[in-house]
């Protein structure tokens, strides 16, 4: 999962949802555990129950004082800002202890890209492949775009390609050498035209991913927002997903 962004209600529906497919060995998360969303601390704190690994994300960098807010857009800013009132010091110090990336197995963790943990955007292919000859592990799983995609980089002609990834439809990401980066998307803020949660199960064993969409109370996080004055601006694009 990526992107929690503050949003409780979409993320303990995500936890319900992965519960409800079997057991889950470890919660992997790509970074932005708060920033946006009405509640950063019980984000950490669930989270902080789970068997998690976690890297850091731009959001969490400055909400726990690490990163300059200069360079966030002034929605954005506002909300890190009401974030960082918020978040209680142990919280504070858990998000400053997140690494910039994580490895396990064949598969590294970060939530930019490899070149730029924090900044960077895998927005194409082309991007992709570049990232790929960074990553010391065969797979990346990436986050920060909040658009689920997965890139396939296909040794015979040495490019990436994007592979369709249809929901709760598993797919095989380890042919032939085939290397992947992934992105699950955004459980609290998707930006790709679809307001549902949305995050992956990655089986390591038969090597396939399954993306999973899930429906939360948006209203409710809606008016949560609102009451604590957050920017409208953020309430209101999480009807549209976008
Ligand atoms: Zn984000």
């Amino acid at each position: 999962m990526s992107d929690i962004h503050g949003n409780l209600t979409a993320l303990k529906a995500v936890i319900a949802d992965l519960r409800d497919k079997g057991p889950v060995d470890e919660y992997w998360c790509m970074g932005d555990i708060v920033g946006y969303g009405p509640a950063p601390n019980e984000c950490v704190e669930l989270l902080k129950q789970l068997d998690l690994r976690c890297v850091l994300g731009n959001h969490d960098a400055a909400a726990a004082g690490l990163l300059d807010l200069a360079d966030f857009n002034l929605a954005a800013k506002d909300a890190i800002k009401w974030t960082m009132d918020q978040l209680s010091e142990d919280n504070r110090q858990f998000l400053a202890s997140l690494p910039m990336h994580c490895s396990e197995g064949d598969y590294t963790l970060v939530h930019g890209s490899p070149l730029d943990p924090t900044w960077d955007y895998i927005s194409s292919a082309a991007k992709a492949k570049t990232s790929l000859s960074y990553l010391q592990t065969l797979h990346g799983l990436v986050g920060h775009t909040h658009v689920p995609v997965l890139y396939v980089y296909v040794p015979e002609n040495k490019t990436c390609v994007v592979s369709a990834t249809p929901a709760g439809q598993p797919v095989q990401i380890a042919r032939q050498g085939r290397r992947i980066l992934f992105n699950p998307g955004s459980v609290g803020q998707p930006r790709d035209g679809d307001p549902r949660a949305s995050y992956a199960l990655l089986d390591v064993t038969a090597s396939t991913i399954t993306h999973h969409r899930v429906p939360y109370d948006v209203e409710a996080v809606q008016r949560a927002m609102r009451a604590l004055g957050l920017p409208t601006s953020l309430a209101e694009r999480l009807s549209h997903g976008w």
